[in-house]
């Protein structure tokens, strides 16, 4: 399988000439999730909403205090982005059930590209009949307001990598050498330097992400015209410094970029500084950035801990295990970050 995609990827170099890392990117990342549901204990990866159902239920908390922020409209969009194997829509709307005109009011809009995740997330999903699948944010049919949320999307879209030397700003691609895959350098193209920051250090290597900057704006623009909020978790930076955070996981182990191309799930870093920017740049309220243990710490989940483990005792050391791999700074509570930003209401957002 591996073996066959990464003929496709060589053939195409060979016919197109060097790619470049986002290009790479999105390709395996479009093959990677379209073959697979690569979640869990069995699979390459293990997210916040599949560690526990805590972690659902605080954002379904976050969403319908928003929703009350707003006066409670009805209708109203809930869009989830790269939903999975749909557990976190899953349990959003089991702890929002008791919201009164929630579910009444809600139409939800899911964009997945992956035809076997949608199925999964079609099966569990299957009792609500508000909900929609599209491919793309551009496809989401919006009414009334809209909120936005997204739990390790961001991460997935591609990243383009830029070197500066004494010939000037180099970008970083995959070319083919006797048959094999590997890095190199070429030089850039003027158009995407404008991205890179205005200080940086030669022989270092720089992220930029177009490709995210365009979803923010889209987002952005859709919340402008709907009015609501957005909110987005992932792992990634507050400051802008040089360095290389492609990476790809197999088998919950780090592996080789261009090793199992298409079977290795491929994310990079997100730099919240350019999604700040973004907003910023199209008067947005920014909710700013904190760490996801503080989020959730924020949200009450020590508390919704406390109420689960009294109602399900046998459970107790599973649900700390849970809450302190979701909050320890060791764990994901330091490196994931959670922003997210509003249009058209003055919102005082939990967790911020
Ligand atoms: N939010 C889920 C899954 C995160 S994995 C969780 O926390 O468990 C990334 C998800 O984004 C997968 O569902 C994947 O199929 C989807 N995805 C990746 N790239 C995408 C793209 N360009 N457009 C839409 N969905 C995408």
């Amino acid at each position: 399988m591996s073996a066959v995609f990464e003929n496709v990827i060589r053939k195409k170099i060979e016919t197109d000439g060097a790619m470049d890392i986002g290009t790479f990117m999105s390709l395996v990342v479009a093959q990677y999730y379209k073959t697979r549901d690569p979640f869990g204990v069995d699979g390459d990866f293990t997210t916040a909403p599949e560690i526990s159902q805590m972690f659902g239920e605080l954002i379904g908390a976050w969403l319908a205090d928003m929703w009350m922020q707003m006066g409670s409209p009805a209708p109203f969009t809930v869009v989830e982005c790269g939903p999975g194997r749909g557990t976190l829509m899953v349990d959003i709307l089991r702890a929002t059930r008791h919201v009164e005109g929630f579910h009444r009011g809600a139409q939800v809009c899911l964009i997945e590209t992956s035809p076997v995740l949608q199925e999964k997330q079609r099966a569990v999903l299957r009792e609500f009949d508000f909900i929609h699948w599209r491919e793309a944010i551009e496809e989401v049919p919006v009414r009334g307001p809209v909120l936005l949320i997204g739990n390790e999307f961001l991460d997935a879209l591609p990243v383009r990598q830029f070197m500066r030397d004494h010939a000037g700003w180099q970008e970083r691609v995959v070319r083919v050498e006797d048959g094999q895959l590997c890095f190199g350098f070429e030089q850039a193209e003027k158009s995407v330097l404008s991205l890179l920051p205005a200080l940086t250090v030669t022989q270092k290597i720089y992220e930029v992400s177009p490709a995210r900057l365009d979803f923010a704006k889209t987002c952005c623009t859709l919340l402008e015209q709907a009015g609501g909020a957005a909110l987005f978790i992932d792992y990634g930076y507050t400051k802008r410094v040089a360095g290389d955070t492609l990476q790809a996981v197999r088998g919950h182990q780090y592996t080789d970029v261009l090793g199992f191309v298409g079977m290795s799930d491929l994310t990079a870093h997100v730099d919240f500084v350019a999604l700040e920017e973004a907003v910023a740049a199209q008067n947005g309220q920014f909710f700013g950035i904190v760490s996801q243990g503080e989020f959730l710490q924020a949200l009450g989940i020590r508390r919704r801990a406390q109420v689960l483990q009294q109602a399900f005792p046998a459970r107790s050391s599973e649900i700390d295990s849970a809450l302190n791999r979701l909050i320890s700074p060791s764990e994901m509570g330091d490196i994931f970050k959670v922003t997210g930003f509003g249009y058209g209401y003055n919102f005082t957002p939990a967790g911020f």
